[in-house]
């Protein structure tokens, strides 16, 4: 089984899905790459025996037909990869058997003292890029995860399991991969995402989010004679920016604590733009910092003589709720990690999943961890030896007990 799941892995991770942000929302996949991976898992599912869908949605769904009873369960990934750093000509490099040291690539340094967890893979197999790109685990190991489970249940009739659905999104890392999504085609109500990170957590919600921006009018003059005159626009920003609370900012705050942050400011004394993610957990703490930030550009505005106006849109929500008021999703889950062994740790995610758009729908998708680390960076690596264990948890849940 190991030796399949790292080749179609090795597989998926060569090919070039990196998203692009100025096109997502527009095109649909925002890059061919991306089709490429959908025209080649399609070509596979319909291999491996499933009905396939592949509509103007952009969403592919496979669905490999159930031996036993109950009701349908589906499992979800994206195909796109981030562009927070080159994600595009990956040559993964396979470290194998892992000697329990630092890996030194060429260029990033991945060392044990900063990824303790390297040291429950001694002996085992670590893949990484060759230090030019990220690797793309995320979500090259979800996708491979899935087709690697229906590769087994396909192959082996003695494992019985209901419908299982499989969908494959574009574009998750911009933000629009569910602006679209054949809802009327999945039967399932849970479905499982498998886009985590290290070995045995498992996301059960995760921020409710909200993007806010302010534009700014004031009036600029020759600085010489603007006693008086100037009504500084891009100072206004500044201050707003200033003003937020210096304790609630990424870089100061963890596990379930909520942030402001400023995304990007410029402008003139004229005009000035500024743009802020809201983060928080609860919902009533998300609108309380979207009072808060509205007030503190109502009061820089009086302060400057400028005009403030604050628009902010909520992005996703907490899917925490759903996965509590439909509780099967997570006890079949509980069950299935219990049957193989598995130890999980159930968190709130620091950020959003695919499954916080399928909440909406009151679809639970908590979230399955693949084994990867550091995404979406030069140094990002997985174990094969965590994959497998995501596998197996998928095959157990599939299989019900
Ligand atoms: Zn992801």
């Amino acid at each position: 089984m190991a030796s399949t799941l790292l080749g179609r892995f090795l597989r998926y991770v060569r090919i070039d899905t990196m998203s692009d942000s100025s096109k997502a929302g527009t095109i649909r996949p925002s890059t061919s790459g991306q089709e490429d991976l959908m025209q080649l898992l399609r070509s596979e599912l319909e291999k491996l025996g499933c009905s396939v869908y592949y509509g103007p949605e952009k969403v592919l769904q496979g669905r490999l037909e159930g031996n036993s009873c109950g009701d349908s369960i589906a499992f979800m990934a994206h195909v796109d990869t981030a562009d927070d750093v080159p994600g595009n000509g990956v040559v993964p490099v396979v470290h194998s058997p892992y000697s329990g040291g630092d890996i030194i690539l060429d260029g990033p340094e991945i060392r044990v003292e900063d990824n303790p967890d390297l040291l429950r893979y001694k002996g085992g197999t670590i893949i990484t890029s060759d230090g030019s790109t990220l690797l793309g685990s995320d979500d090259k190991a979800g996708i491979a995860i899935i087709m690697e489970m229906l590769s087994v249940l396909s192959s082996d009739k003695s494992i019985p399991h209901p419908d299982i659905e499989v969908y494959f999104t574009p574009d998750e890392e911009t933000g629009h991969s569910l602006d679209e999504f054949p809802y009327g085609k999945m039967k399932a109500s849970v479905c499982y995402t498998i886009d985590g990170t290290a070995e045995g957590l498992i996301d059960v919600g995760c921020f409710n989010a909200a993007s806010a921006s302010i534009r700014i009018s004031g009036k600029a003059v020759h600085p010489g004679e603007a006693k008086g005159v100037m009504r500084n626009a891009l100072q206004t920003a500044a201050f707003i920016a200033q003003a937020l609370p210096r304790t609630e900012c990424p870089e100061a705050t963890s596990g379930e604590e909520g942030f402001y942050a400023v995304m990007s400011m410029s402008g003139t004394a004229e005009n000035a733009e500024l743009s802020l993610i809201l983060r928080d957990f609860d919902k009533e703490g998300l609108e309380h910092r979207k009072k808060v930030l509205g007030s503190i550009a109502e009061n820089a505005a009086m302060l400057y003589g400028t005009e403030a106006e604050c628009s902010i849109e909520d992005t996703y929500g907490n899917f925490h709720d759903v996965v509590v008021s439909h509780p099967y999703a997570l006890t079949r889950l509980r069950n299935a990690a219990c049957s193989i062994d598995l130890g999980i740790k159930e968190q709130m995610v620091r950020g959003g999943t695919d499954g916080a758009h399928l909440a909406v729908h009151g679809i639970a998708s908590p979230d399955i961890f693949t084994g990867g680390h550091n995404l979406h960076s030069l140094s990002e690596w997985i174990a094969l030896e965590a994959m497998e264990r995501s596998l197996e948890l998928v095959i157990a849940i599939a299989r019900g007990n």
